[in-house]
């Protein structure tokens, strides 16, 4: 790389945001370099995130499905092994083939890639440390950073046997018993892989609930259904301390005033991400991170400082790919002179368990304490043909709609792919869909999506199947 190479944008870090930033960028005519400090692009989501979990999930799920799930289709199976190297190998594969498109996808939009990591100079100047070591000077600098594992202060980590997601996502061996201390998406994910391939698994969480986000009725549900799958819980519980003694993880655990403590082969701390902008030099461009490490922007993603613009999981908002995605073309749209815009009403939210959380818009718990009035419409997947075919009967859709308008307020699902089928309901709220809208739209029999229409037909209490 030449020195002082010069760019209309710089963008460091290619995760979701920065990469598709980037790719962005270039399509609209912009000079665009992207700086990535590890040697694969794709961020924390290819990498070590998103997609090796799936991978992951799937892979278990398979094995779970071919273990015990098959009786009642009439299909005997038996002598089922795990290989748990050669389903580590496919996720790695999988993960090679995604890093690598995005490299191939930088060279067909001519996206410069950098490899080292970046520091802020001064605004519209970058250094870079590294295989391509030198100085890039751009009219406009993105920050897409993204975030870390938070630590927890007396579970520290130790990368072998307290371990994060990272760690989590390549296990050498399946661990007898697995502490899983968060209840969020990444630990139930993580709990659910390691659970089906024959690890005894407990859930710690702080709150008195699982998935704290997520709409509550479906989130008590979710948790009786992994309870029938193995793991327990522990709720309005503190994982306080723990030490490594021998082979084994020594936790303490405050509940309730009263401690206890019990030991595992294995620790996964789950319980959420910061931002990370370690190194980047922050300071020396005048910008200070709020209390959490976030950087403060507009809602063009513009921070305090001119030429400097920051997006994904570095600011405020959901640390979701897709939401990182959305803010990275939002905001090089705006740069190039277009209307970028992210709808932050529409953007789901998935956990990846068996069977699928997903969510979109508010919680009946949100209109509640907004005070809204609301007509609420469900309708459960042991009423639905494909669902039944399928032999899964658990879960239900809710549907939210406002009492006066009809208006989509939230949609929430857990059922069997539920991830798949909330993209109607993302949509009919990104086009202000009432919940007649959704009614009358006419859905392939028989089909899991004709749960979303029966639900939205409950909300007039007005459902045909049940
Ligand atoms: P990142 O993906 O974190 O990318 C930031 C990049 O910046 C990294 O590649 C980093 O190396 C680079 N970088 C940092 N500092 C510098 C520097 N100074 N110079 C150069 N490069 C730098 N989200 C979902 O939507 N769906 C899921 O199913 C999902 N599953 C997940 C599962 C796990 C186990 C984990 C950990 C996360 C998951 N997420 C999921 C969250 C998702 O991965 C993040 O929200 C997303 O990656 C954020 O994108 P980003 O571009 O903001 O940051």
């Amino acid at each position: 790389m030449a020195n002082a190479s010069r760019h209309d944008l710089v963008v460091i870090g290619a995760g979701p945001g920065g990469y598709v930033a980037a790719i962005r960028a270039a399509q609209l005519g912009l000079n665009v370099a992207c700086v990535e400090k590890e040697a694969a692009l794709g961020g924390t989501c290819l990498r070590i995130g998103c997609i090796p979990s799936k991978a992951l999930l799937d892979s278990s799920e398979l094995f779970e499905k071919a273990k015990d799930g098959l009786d009642a289709h009439g299909v005997k199976v038996s002598g089922v092994e795990l290989d748990l190297v050669s389903m580590m190998r496919r996720k790695d594969k999988v993960v090679k083939g995604l890093t690598a498109g995005v490299a191939s996808l930088f060279k067909k939009n001519g996206v410069t890639h950098v490899r080292g990591a970046a520091r802020l100079v001064a605004p519209g100047t970058v250094s870079v440390v590294g295989a391509d070591e030198g100085t890039l000077s751009a009219k406009h600098v993105l920050i897409a950073t993204g975030s870390e594992p938070a630590p927890l202060p007396g579970v520290e980590f130790d990368g072998r046997f307290i371990v994060s997601s990272e760690e989590a996502l390549a296990f050498a061996e399946v661990p007898r018993t697995l502490l899983v201390v968060g209840a969020g998406a990444i630990g139930l994910e993580l709990g659910s892989v390691w659970a089906r391939l024959g690890s005894k698994v407990k859930v710690v969480e702080f709150m008195d609930r699982i998935v704290p986000l997520m709409d509550k009725e479906l989130g008590a549900a979710l948790k009786k259904i992994l309870e029938k799958q193995g793991l327990s819980f522990q709720l309005s519980t503190i994982a306080k301390s723990a030490s490594v003694a021998g082979s084994e993880v020594r936790v303490t655990f405050e509940a309730a005033g009263k401690t206890s403590t019990e030991s595992f082969d294995k620790v996964l701390v789950a319980i959420g991400r910061r931002p990370y902008t370690m190194g980047l030099g922050l300071e020396d461009v005048g910008l200070t991170p709020d209390a959490k490490g976030r950087i403060d922007v507009d809602e063009h993603f513009a921070t305090s400082v001119a030429g400097i613009y920051a997006i994904g999981d570095v600011i405020r908002g959901p640390m979701l790919a897709h939401k990182a995605e959305e803010e990275g073309v939002a905001c090089v749209e705006t740069l190039a002179g277009l209307a970028g815009h992210v709808n932050y009403e529409a953007v789901p939210n998935v956990v990846y368990t068996w069977p699928e959380l997903a969510s979109v818009g508010r919680t009946e718990e949100e209109c509640s304490e907004q005070k809204r009035e609301v007509r609420i419409g469900k309708f459960p997947f042991f009423a639905n043909g494909r669902a039944r075919a399928m032999e899964e009967r658990d879960g239900l859709v809710k549907i939210i709609a406002d009492a006066k308008s009809d208006r989509l307020l939230g949609v929430h699902i857990l059922g069997p792919r539920a991830s798949d089928l909330i993209a109607e309901a993302a949509l009919a709220m990104e086009f202000g869909s009432s919940a007649e809208d959704l009614a009358r739209t006419c859905h392939a029999h028989p089909t899991l999506p004709e749960a979303v229409k029966e639900a939205a037909l409950a909300v007039a209490g007005r459902s045909i199947h049940i």
